[in-house]
């Protein structure tokens, strides 16, 4: 009788994230500013006992279901393509997957715009490199993980969230340019009297895929009508000449959102660098007004709390994440937090909203694989 042979198990553990600053920045080549959450997902993997072939198993904790993927193919959109597409992608690049299990155990909000989506990917690429010993360079990990949302799930996400989940470090932000892709880790540890309060404003994405890809649109167009790349390469001091070019009022809006924002996160960055709190708040709140104003990507849930965060002593607040809902951040007095959550609670029941819930957060470590 031969012995089974040994089974062995890898896990990788990577966190969600949330934008600081830089918002519809990514497709117009610009900059992000993300930190990584303390909340992480987790996919262990070991050989599969069932099945064989292609064939993966995929269970998750969260959802106590299992599912049999014969051969992942891109098409179908469901929980488990967050896991199967990273197999996919993997092996469409000549890497040897076998038969594998993975059990997702996450702990990241769902569809709070925290990247759920992007920490499964993280964390699958993680364990799987491990597993099969494929030697992955970090910037390959992304690429896979990026694949697995963009090339099998068909969701039209930049090159943030993955690169947030694996990367980032604790206390610093990454300053990645959505360009050539370079990051920059930035310092980022707020005094014990500051606190970085993430607000979920509990509301549904309506109607946001339309809303996205007129936004690239009229991006593109007016790229297209002041004969640059992409929005990027048009500076702060640029910005009135190319304005006056510009005969739609509409694309006039958003090329004025891209613009500045850039320059935002460039401010954001100094500020973080200077420990200059005060000005870090002031550049958030700046940028949800042009959101609001400009971009016109917010809705009544994200601006009340951003109006409750700063009528209650916020240095500065702003919705974060594509629009329509999801996170707010709130840069706040430590000692104010409670008093935020109660006047948010109040504030939200007047207007007949549903309860946002208050979570704090630091800038966390991004993702690991770790063996065992
Ligand atoms: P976000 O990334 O902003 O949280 P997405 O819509 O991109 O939102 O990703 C959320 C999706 O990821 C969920 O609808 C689900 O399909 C999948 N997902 C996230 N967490 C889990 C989990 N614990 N178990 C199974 N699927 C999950
Ligand atoms: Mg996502």
């Amino acid at each position: 009788m031969t012995e089974a042979a040994p089974r062995t198990e890898t896990v990788g553990v990577s966190p969600g994230r949330v934008n600081l600053i830089g918002e519809h920045t990514d497709y117009n080549e610009g900059y992000v500013l993300p930190i990584a959450l303390g909340e992480r997902a987790r996919v262990t993997i070991s050989p599969r006992t069932t099945g064989g072939g292609d064939g993966i198993t995929v269970s998750s904790v969260q959802l106590d279901e299992t599912v049999e993927v014969e051969d992942p193919t891109p098409g179908e959109h469901a929980w488990w393509g967050y896991v199967a597409g990273v197999v996919w992608a993997l092996r469409e690049r000549g890497h040897q997957i076998g038969p594998v299990t993975a059990v997702l155990d996450s702990e990241v909000p769902v569809g709070g715009g925290l990247s759920s989506s992007a920490a499964i990917e993280s964390a699958t690429v993680l364990a799987l490199d491990a597993h099969e010993g494929l030697g992955l360079s970090p910037e390959e990990m992304a690429e896979v993980a990026q694949a697995a949302e963009n090339d099998f799930l068909g969701v039209p996400t930049g090159p943030m969230d993955q690169r947030a989940s694996l990367w980032c470090r604790t206390d610093h932000a990454l300053l990645l340019d959505c360009r050539d892709l370079s990051t920059t880790h930035i310092p980022f540890a707020l005094p014990e009297s500051l606190t970085l309060a993430l607000v979920n404003t509990r509301s549904p994405h309506v109607l946001a895929d339309g809303h996205y890809a007129q936004r690239r649109d009229a991006c593109a167009a007016a790229a297209r009508t002041l004969g640059v790349r992409a929005l990027r390469d048009i500076g702060p001091d640029d910005l009135p000449d190319a304005l006056a070019r510009l005969d739609d009022d509409e694309q006039v809006r958003r090329v004025r959102h891209v613009v500045t924002e850039n320059a935002r996160v460039l401010e954001a960055v100094e500020a973080l660098r200077a420990e200059d709190w005060p000005t870090l708040g002031r550049v958030l709140t700046a940028s949800h007004a042009s959101m609001r104003d400009d971009y016109e990507i917010t809705v009544p849930t994200v601006d009340l709390a951003v109006e409750t965060a700063l009528a209650h002593g916020a240095l500065g607040s702003r919705m974060t994440g594509g629009g329509f809902g999801g996170t707010v951040i709130a840069l706040m007095p430590t000692d104010r937090v409670d008093e935020l959550t109660t006047a948010l609670e109040a504030a939200y029941v007047e207007r007949g909203f549903t309860t946002p819930g208050v979570s704090t957060s630091r800038a966390s470590a991004g993702g690991i694989e770790l063996s065992r």
